[in-house]
């Protein structure tokens, strides 16, 4: 008999947070008459002991699984094995830290359950105790994201979501290497219900995002969900060439009035450089078009199991 609600968990360098997760969970699903449920905890390479500490908890409790990853792959390769490997009814995916608030589980689980929705999504309405740097480019992103993305990106979207079988398996048959959680679950569709939470401060450790990380991942966002930068590039073009036409309508006439031949170094090196940027920016953003279909192409594995139980 499948469990009634599965509980993935990508862990990287969580082996002070993951026990006080796993108890603080298990309180509230015992709380809520919950006992059909089972953890699937992936280490995505961690460092420290953090497959140890899923080891004792699974030695505990034969409801705990894990996965373990040959080296970091990233909390996306972790989730999708994470939901590969789970077998519940229904399925919740949440972070190790706590910032996911457990409590919410039981209001979720009902409106999956009883009131016909496919999946339970939740959203950070403050950024409280956040540096106020990465909540203006969070904010940023999400706004050139809203403008450039064919899927609805919601601000404050958290991956903590509790969903159906047949969502979970909709998110798995999309099968690319670069993947972007934020754009896969609105793109599968299905009915969602929306849950509001304050941002909670992490349990223990540290954040794994460093700014660079949080940049490389909504460059992979907007590149993998939108082509209109593109379109863009193409639009620059043409503009840029109706620029020139103007140019020359106004070289040509100064010449014929007023009959000077040379002028017009100094904004001849600005045309010259300012043009060479806009050229390599877009031989840059087609660049990383490229760069992703050579990636896709490998078809690479997303990632590399070690051990599992
Ligand atoms: N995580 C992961 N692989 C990574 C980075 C993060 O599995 O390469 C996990 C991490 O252990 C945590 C979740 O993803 O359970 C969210 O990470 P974090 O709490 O660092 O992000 P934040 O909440 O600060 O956005
Ligand atoms: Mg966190």
């Amino acid at each position: 008999m499948p469990p009634e609600l599965s509980i993935v968990v990508p862990c990287f360098n969580e082996e002070d947070a993951l026990p006080i997760f796993y108890d603080e969970t298990i309180n509230i699903l015992k709380a809520n008459g919950l006992d059909s449920y089972e953890f699937v905890f992936v280490d995505d390479g961690s460092t420290d002991g953090t497959l140890e500490a899923a080891q004792a908890i699974s030695d505990k409790d034969a409801s705990v699984h894990f996965v373990s990853f040959s080296r970091n792959f990233g909390k996306e390769a972790a989730l999708y094995a994470g939901l590969a490997k789970s077998s519940g009814k229904y399925i919740a995916v949440m972070d190790a830290d706590l910032q996911d608030p457990p409590s919410l589980l039981p209001k979720m689980l009902c409106a999956v359950r009883d009131e016909g929705f496919d999946c339970a999504a939740t959203r950070r309405v403050t950024r409280k105790n956040e540096p106020p740097v990465r909540s203006f480019f969070a904010r940023l992103f999400y706004k050139i994201m809203g403008k450039m993305s064919d899927v609805p990106i919601v601000d404050g979207a958290r991956d903590f979501r509790l969903m159906t079988c047949r969502y979970k398996n909709s998110v798995l048959s999309l099968l690319e290497c670069n993947r972007f959680s934020k754009g896969i679950f609105p793109w599968v569709g299905f009915k969602t219900k929306w849950f509001e939470y304050e941002n909670v401060e992490r349990a223990a450790g540290k954040t794994k995002w460093s700014f660079r990380k949080l940049f490389l991942y909504s460059i992979d966002g907007i590149i993998g969900f939108s082509t209109k930068p593109l379109t863009l590039v193409a639009i620059l073009g043409v503009l840029a060439i109706f620029m020139s036409f103007v140019f020359i309508a106004i070289i040509i006439l100064r010449r014929l009035i007023f009959g000077d031949p040379v002028q017009g170094w100094a904004s001849l090196v600005c045309l010259i450089t300012f043009f060479s940027g806009v050229q390599l920016s877009s031989i840059g953003i087609c660049g990383l078009y490229i760069a992703k279909i050579y990636t896709e192409v490998k078809h690479r594995p997303m990632y590399i199991v070690k051990e599992e139980k």
